[in-house]
């Protein structure tokens, strides 16, 4: 018995001694290797077409099918050089995941023989079998079929033998399937609406590009001892494991260095995603035990968005070829540090100027404090919706618990930005004396200090935090996708910007001086969002209240908190910035609920198998062993074995009852679970598994974890927390 556990923990420490490849190279010299970038684009296209894609890649220009074709075979030939034989078009459709579909290069001809073939319509165009991917009722209500289009703002990169050329995924009538369309509709948006903010400020803008910096949090897990858990297996995270006895008290002292053999794990993972041109030079941490951490550069959000969906893939591929599996979930284990992944986003003018950074010149701080005030406005009206954008049934383990940014969102900004919005909420309303315009540009907006980065004033516990020259939305989840998060913030933003634009223009018309004009708008929303600003501890119960009296939203029902990304108001947001229509976002609201309802039947049907098949069996056993035991000394005793099996009597009293109230919970679980599944309509359905059997979980769990503590350590057949976390 037991032997499932023991055969993999001894499978996981008879492995070979760890050998960490250096590599061959300059880490700068593997740098976008496998990338159809800028510079195999010079050397591959002529010097007309590689112009036009160019233009294409930064202005959003159309490509010709003659640019088309060229393109195609310049791909093809750098392609093959490296060793090529088949190209997808690679795309994101709503799983969360990544879809894509390979052909080979070469066509077989009607005589027999076979030609390498790739033109300008293949690389634009390809129809994916689209029938399988979620779309949220989209395809039932238009066209059967979707199809995938060249995305040539991200570049096409290789992996092992296949050109994947990053795409978007529409419906024959032109809604978005996937996650990308959104997202390039809302940076389209947020570009022109920042762009004629910029005008007030310098005119020589002609475009602005939403960042965004992922910081990518996962667990490695030894994968002999990840295959002896049926609930890692198909859940992602363990629905039973008691906590280990050493746990995270220990925190930084003792996760110090990194073990060799996520060492060697990492440092494959570090130059395969640098061949891809993804710029992981900043640090991989440990966080928790077996916890890491990656943080690359930023980049343009589109771009940043499709190199963290491919890191995501690569942690996963790479993991397994040195025996760990990689666990993206967002709570894993109980009870220790759970994965998010902060994205830190800004809006970058193609004049160099970073728009949330403060400047040298009051000129500067002016346009720094209208992009910063309008984020805090978009933040205060869209509360909610940013929420939607980021909940999820592995997500919901993670918010409002004790380590991770509450479901409540605020935005800290920091002592000494709250001092100067205070003073400006001050400025009288109306036009302004020379005086009070000066002493407001020398000793406010002028004396905003260029650095802000102030270590000391840093709050951890903000789901939406300024930090110096951007802010940082953490309430992400380590598994999703940033182009929903990235797709919200934009969009919301665009808005606003449109909305104060129109704003200060009808005040200028009413004669007032542009500043003034700026100045007065301003001072409005500060006082109108005040109260999404909190600078305290966002995890103690006071905020909670704090937040309710200021009537700020606190949805712990994640079904409610899901169902407000498909509101009137959600639409209303992305119809307003063209982002998406009201069919494309209900189908989304769909999809997620559908997503949230599944995972939680799949969990509550491996919980219910594991508690039957793996668990009662085994305290089962156990407690026979006690019985055989004090039979055994009655025989030997006689009448005075009572006294020498005191302990053994209470444990299988103990036992028994644990035992009895598992069964009793799980039939009551595998029931309301069919009462459920009885339900047609997908947000009661959602609601009646949130509400009625997900309440089994922790219930059932606690049991269990019980037992685990009690029954001997050899029979029990699951790894328990402290192999599957301290194992390395
Ligand atoms: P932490 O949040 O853990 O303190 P850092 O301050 O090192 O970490 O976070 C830096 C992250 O912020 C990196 O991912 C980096 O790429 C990102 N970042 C820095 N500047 C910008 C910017 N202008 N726009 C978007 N992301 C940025
Ligand atoms: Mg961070």
């Amino acid at each position: 018995m037991g032997s499932i556990r023991f055969t993999a923990l001894g499978e996981t420490l008879s492995r070979k001694p760890i050998q960490i490849q250096e590599p061959e190279k300059r880490l700068s010299e593997y740098f976008g290797e496998s990338v159809f970038n800028l510079k195999a684009m010079s050397e591959y296209l002529p010097e007309e077409a590689y112009k036009q894609l160019k233009e294409a890649i930064n202005r959003g220009a159309k490509i010709d099918r003659r640019i088309a074709d060229q393109v195609a075979s310049a791909m093809r030939s750098w392609a093959s050089e490296r060793g090529v034989t088949h190209y997808t078009h690679w795309f994101q459709p709503l799983t969360g995941a990544t879809a894509e579909k390979h052909d080979a290069f070469f066509s077989p001809s009607l005589d027999g023989t076979a030609i390498d073939r790739f033109d300008g319509g293949q690389l634009v165009q390809q129809e994916p079998d689209a029938s399988s991917f979620p779309s949220g009722g989209i395809r039932n209500t238009f066209e059967a079929r979707g199809y995938t289009a060249w995305d040539p703002t991200s570049p096409a990169f290789i992996i092992g033998s296949t050109l994947c050329i990053p795409s978007v995924f529409v419906s024959y009538t032109g809604e978005a399937l996937d996650t990308k369309v959104p997202l390039l509709r809302a940076l389209n948006s947020i570009d022109e609406a920042a762009t004629e903010v910029c005008q007030y400020f310098d005119r020589k803008v002609k475009k602005v590009a939403a960042t965004l910096g992922w910081e990518q949090e996962y667990f490695l897990v030894d994968s002999a001892l990840f295959n002896a858990r049926p609930d890692l297996v198909q859940c992602g995270r363990t629905l039973f494991g008691h906590a280990p006895a050493r746990g995270q008290q220990l925190d930084d002292h003792y996760f110090g260095s990194i073990p060799e053999r996520a060492m060697a794990f990492i440092r494959e993972l570090e130059i395969e995603s640098i061949k891809l041109g993804i710029p992981v030079k900043t640090r991989h941490n440990e966080v928790a035990p077996n916890q890491f951490e990656a943080a690359p550069v930023f980049e343009e959000a589109n771009l940043a968005v499709d190199h963290n969906t491919l890191y995501k893939d690569l942690i996963e591929k790479i993991a397994r070829k040195h025996d760990f599996r990689a666990l993206l979930h967002e709570k894993p284990y109980a009870g220790v540090n759970g994965s998010g992944k902060h994205n830190n986003w800004s809006l970058a003018t193609d004049t160099g100027v970073n728009l949330l950074s403060p400047g040298k010149t009051p000129k500067s701080n002016l346009q720094f404090l209208t992009f910063f005030v309008n984020t805090i406005k978009a933040v205060h009206d869209h509360a909610d919706l940013l929420r939607a954008a980021i909940v999820s049934a592995g997500n919901e383990h993670r918010l409002g618990a004790n380590e991770a940014p509450p479901s409540i969102i605020s935005v800290f900004i920091g002592s000494q930005l709250t001092s100067v919005l205070d003073e400006l909420e001050k400025v009288s309303k109306g036009k302004m004396s020379p005086e009070e315009k000066t002493e407001l540009k020398l000793n406010v907006v002028g004396k905003i200090p260029e650095i802000l980065l102030d270590n000391t004033d840093r709050n951890r516990t903000s789901p939406f935090a300024f930090t110096g020259n951007k802010f940082e939305f953490r309430a992400v989840g380590s598994s999703a996708n940033c182009a929903i998060a990235m797709t919200v913030i934009n969009s919301i933003m665009a808005n606003q910007l449109k909305e104060f634009k129109i704003a200060v223009d009808a005040k200028i018309k009413e004669g007032m001086k542009k500043d003034v004009a700026i100045f007065n708008v301003l001072r409005d929303y500060i006082a109108s969002s005040k109260k999404i600003r909190f600078e305290g501890d966002g995890y103690s119960d006071n905020w909670v209240k704090e937040a309710v009296s200021r009537g700020l939203t606190n949805k712990t029902n994640t079904v409610e908190a899901l169902l407000d990304f498909g509101s009137e108001q959600a639409c209303e947001v992305f119809e307003k910035a063209n982002v998406m229509n009201k069919i494309e976002v209900e189908a989304r609201s769909e999809v997620n609920l559908e997503e949230y309802l599944m995972r939680l039947q799949i969990e509550s049907r491996v919980l219910g198998d594991l508690a039957r098949n793996h668990v009662l069996p085994t305290a089962l056993n156990y407690m026979n062993r006690l019985v055989e035991n004090v039979s055994g000394l009655k025989q030997v005793f006689g009448d005075d074995f009572k006294k020498r099996s005191k302990v053994q009597l209470e444990l299988i009293d103990t036992i028994a009852e644990h035992v009895e109230v598992i069964k009793t919970k799980v039939d009551e679980m595998i029931e309301a679970r069919k009462q459920a599944n009885k339900i047609e309509e997908a947000k009661e359905k959602a609601m009646a598994y949130f509400q009625e059997v997900r309440p089994f979980f922790e219930e059932i769990r606690y049991h269990v974890d019980k037992l685990e503590l009690m029954v001997d350590d050899e029979l029990w057949p699951l790894p328990k927390y402290r192999e599957l976390l301290f194992t390395r």
